[in-house]
């Protein structure tokens, strides 16, 4: 593949946009300055750099963001700036969407990919994949409230019943809950059905994927959709 196509089909831009960058020295291959847009290059094995960022050919792009709170998990946020913003413009011009979403004021592991298959199976309430947040609640958590959760509680605004695949207390008003659906503000319905209050929400894990301790918020890293641990 010539090295114009490479970066244009890793996010760079149009095909004259890329030309342009190589021509204007902005990239290298294979730790060599390039200078010719149309030199061939192997993507599966070669490395290129474009304004000093390292890169790699990727058919498919999977990332792992750290969620800060204050982030809108949309392309058009209305109040708040958009997890989007804390990406870079490759990713974007490459068409990631968020693997469901997270309010804007809950932290933590929030998937990204441009794998349609891969975020439908992540997010469709049918395949049951576990999401494990870790909650503060306003008031201390009471063993009723933890049997509550872990038998079902009925949803204020939906008459359905709701439980958690697991609940465990970390601390005198902390818990780990474990969800299966993706309804929406669903653990804090949950955990006001069963008389508390969420003060913070922090999610940690989505199926197999668990977020890195070292990923500092904001941050993000690519992961193996196969594997789900982050690419070394
Ligand atoms: N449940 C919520 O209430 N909020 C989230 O952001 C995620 C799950």
């Amino acid at each position: 593949m010539k090295l114009e196509r490479l970066l244009q089909s890793q996010g760079f831009g149009s095909r004259r946009e890329c030309r342009a960058r190589v021509l204007a020295g902005r990239v290298t291959l294979d730790g060599e300055p390039a200078d010719d847009p149309d030199v061939e290059c192997d993507e599966r094995s070669c490395r290129f750099s474009v304004d000093g960022e390292d890169w790699r050919y990727r058919e498919r792009v999977y990332v792992a963001l750290n969620k800060p709170a204050g982030y809108e998990c949309s392309h058009r946020p209305q109040f708040h700036p958009s997890v989007f913003s804390l990406l870079p413009t490759a990713l974007l011009l490459r068409g990631v969407q968020a693997v469901g979403r997270l309010d804007e004021d809950t932290t933590g592991l929030l998937l990204l990919s441009d794998d349609g298959q891969f975020i439908h199976a992540y997010s469709s309430g049918k395949r049951q994949v576990p999401k494990v947040y870790e909650v503060t609640a306003k008031h201390a958590v009471s063993d009723e409230q933890i049997a509550a959760l872990l038998a079902g509680v009925v949803l204020r605004d939906e008459a359905i019943s709701v439980a958690a695949t697991a609940c465990e207390r970390l601390d005198e008003r902390r818990l780990r809950l474990t969800v299966t659906e993706g309804k929406y503000h669903l653990v804090k319905r949950m955990v006001a059905a069963s008389g508390n209050r969420v003060e913070a929400l922090h999610r940690v894990a989505v199926g197999g994927f668990v977020l890195p301790e070292a990923l500092a918020s904001g941050q993000w890293v690519w992961v193996d959709a196969t594997t789900c641990a982050p690419e070394l």
